[in-house]
């Protein structure tokens, strides 16, 4: 079993705060904390709910297939409630969760509206937003 590094985010924070969030610090996930769960939430749900939803609260997001029960989630320093932690050690995974998660990704967004994120191979039209075809910003 194998662990890996993520941001933390209250469950009442949006999704492109969490794109934000793994465009800041690498990573293809994000742990999202609520009162009563923790949820380890991957970029393609993240952006799946971006997509169908809308730019939702993380509580509202389905957590990644690879949240599985026997998942482990702790402050990343000892002593530090997990709500407060800015970053936490996801463990107990699969390598091939662990390797997914550790792998960082380029999200393209859309320079006129920010609810439109893209994976560089999504783009029809390299450069512009599937959506608008205003020119993306990609990092
Ligand atoms: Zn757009």
């Amino acid at each position: 079993m194998e662990a890996v590094e993520l941001s933390v985010l209250a469950g009442d924070k949006k999704v492109t705060d969490a794109l934000n969030s793994i465009s800041d610090h690498g990573g293809s996930g994000v742990v999202a904390t609520s009162e009563d769960a923790v949820h380890v939430i991957g970029v393609d749900e993240l952006l799946q709910a971006l997509r169908t939803k809308g730019d939702v609260a993380l509580t509202d997001v389905k957590p990644s297939a690879g949240d599985a029960p026997q998942v482990s989630v702790t402050p990343m320093f000892a002593n530090q409630p997990l709500e407060s932690a800015k970053m936490a050690v996801v463990g107990n995974l699969t390598s091939k969760t662990a390797n997914l998660l550790r792998t960082s990704v380029t999200l393209c967004r859309c320079t006129r509206d920010p609810t439109h994120v893209w994976l560089p191979d999504e783009l029809s039209q390299a450069g512009r937003c599937n959506l608008d075809g205003a020119p993306v910003d990609c990092r």
